[in-house]
């Protein structure tokens, strides 16, 4: 059962002393309780107490981490039913299958696009982020072999090994070393040797269940054994039966804290349709209802794109507005006669201005302000971007050494700063752009510095 911060309290020494970067004990408490920081950051608390909070405090699903360094992946984590209660922790993992029974050009295919299927939208990348390699014909070598294809073919990709033999896993686990790898999957049958396998590579173990209820007599065995790092596929090879298995997975683990399934799931649409649109439709809804990771037969642009905006929609913090840092943008190599204009910094205001300004192929030096995500009107009446602080971060950016000139294009909505701007700027001509974006390339086409230089 979670602790309450007075709970949490009384574990702490009570020093006071801020190196938690908080400032007192309480406040540290009550933030360790509402799961915003790791009981870790204080370098005092006892081991004792570090296990008994940590493990109160432990999301109801548990996080995995597999992977390592930069690249590394995480599933689970997650604490609630619904983004909205509080927010989505670690987007489901989009997985691409390749097999020891595939051509060496299918299995090439599927790595090259694993690498160069990377998008950036309002400033995120998006890609997929492991390769499950299956031992389909039953052959260590082949398998071995694989697992050494995929490491050599992609250094990011995290690796799902799938084996119905354990001693293949473990040779195949070897060779991965420090990228830890899912190793899949344990059954009724074969839980004991799968588990003594994980143990020996220290890397975490999916459960490969016929039904729900079997699943959880399996990571029962497992907890029994000792592991705690698991991944649960129920079996489930229909859209409705996955569903149903991931919502009762969820609530059983959110609701009732119930431990057996308090884990990521695995779910397969590659094992579900053939159809590639079929399969896009049940991914598209395990990303939604709650998969940890999900297998996929290939990736496509056309299918992986949207599969990708839709995870970043749904793992995105409602809590919290996107946004960009503030600093000086250069667009398309501006240079000391290009012009310059100013802008809020929430994430979808930047990348709209500058694809306008992309697209119109004008230099330009786009100002971002900082306004906490808020839009430009919105920030505005909220005294986030004002003409005090427009001045202050001009005079600050340093954009007065890049330019000669000193016209300043503010957003048009903004219009009414114009004569106080003036006044804490008056070295510079501020000019009043226009309301929409999307007119801009006809404006600063049009733009010519107010004075000579
Ligand atoms: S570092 Fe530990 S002792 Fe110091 S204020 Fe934070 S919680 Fe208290």
């Amino acid at each position: 059962m979670a602790l309450t911060g007075i709970q949490i309290l009384k574990m702490l020494p009570k020093k006071n002393c801020g190196e938690c970067s908080i400032p007192t004990c309480l406040a540290f408490a009550m933030k360790v309780a509402a799961g915003q920081v790791e009981i870790d950051t204080c370098p005092y608390v006892s081991d004792e107490a570090k296990a008994t909070i940590g493990e109160a405090s432990a999301p109801p699903i548990r996080t995995l981490k597999l992977g390592n360094g930069d690249n590394a992946f995480t599933a689970g984590g997650e604490t609630c039913m619904y983004r909205h209660e509080k927010r989505f922790v670690n987007p489901t993992g989009i997985a691409v299958l390749v097999t020891t029974d595939m051509d060496e050009a299918a299995v090439s295919g599927r790595i090259d696009r694993f690498n160069t299927l990377v998008y950036e939208r309002v400033g995120v990348i998006m890609k997929a982020e492991l390769i499950a390699v299956k031992d389909s014909k039953n052959d260590e070598a082949s398998f071995t072999a694989l697992v050494q294809k995929v490491l050599d073919g992609s250094a990011r990709a995290a690796l799902i090994l799938i084996s119905d033999t354990p001693a293949h896993l473990a040779a195949a686990a070897k060779v991965c070393g420090a990228r830890i790898p899912l190793l899949y999957g344990a059954t009724a049958d074969n839980a004991a040797a799968m588990a003594q396998v994980a143990k020996d590579c220290s890397a975490p173990l999916a459960v490969k269940g016929s039904n729900l209820d079997n699943c959880v007599d399996v990571t029962n065995t497992l907890l029994a054994a000792g592991l705690k790092d698991l991944a649960i596929d129920t079996g489930a090879r229909t859209l409705r039966a996955a569903f149903e298995d991931n919502v009762v997975a969820r609530r059983s683990a959110v609701k009732a804290k119930f431990k057996p399934l308090g884990f990521p799931t695995l779910t397969f649409p590659c094992e579900m349709s053939d159809d590639p649109m079929m399969e896009a439709m049940i991914a598209s809804i395990m990303i939604a209802k709650y998969a940890g990771i999900i297998v996929l037969s290939d990736l496509q642009g056309d299918i992986l794109f949207p599969l990708l905006l839709e995870r970043m929609n749904i793992f995105t913090d409602p809590q919290r507005p996107m946004v960009v840092t503030e600093d000086v943008y250069p667009l398309t190599g501006p240079g000391e006669d290009s012009p310059v204009v100013i802008t809020c910094n929430f994430s979808l205001t930047y990348f709209i201005v500058s694809g306008e300004i992309e697209g119109s192929k004008v230099p330009t030096w786009l100002l971002i302000k900082d306004t906490e995500g808020l839009s430009v009107l919105t920030a505005w009446a909220a005294g986030k971007f004002g003409a005090d602080m427009i001045a202050q971060f001009v005079k600050k950016s340093g954009i007065e050494d890049k330019v000669k000139h000193r016209d300043l294009i503010i957003p048009g909505y903004l219009a009414s700063l114009k004569g106080e701007l003036e006044e804490e700027l008056p070295a510079w001509n501020i000019i009043i752009g226009p309301r929409e974006a999307g007119h801009l390339p006809v404006f600063l086409k049009e733009w010519k510095p107010s004075k000579p230089l």
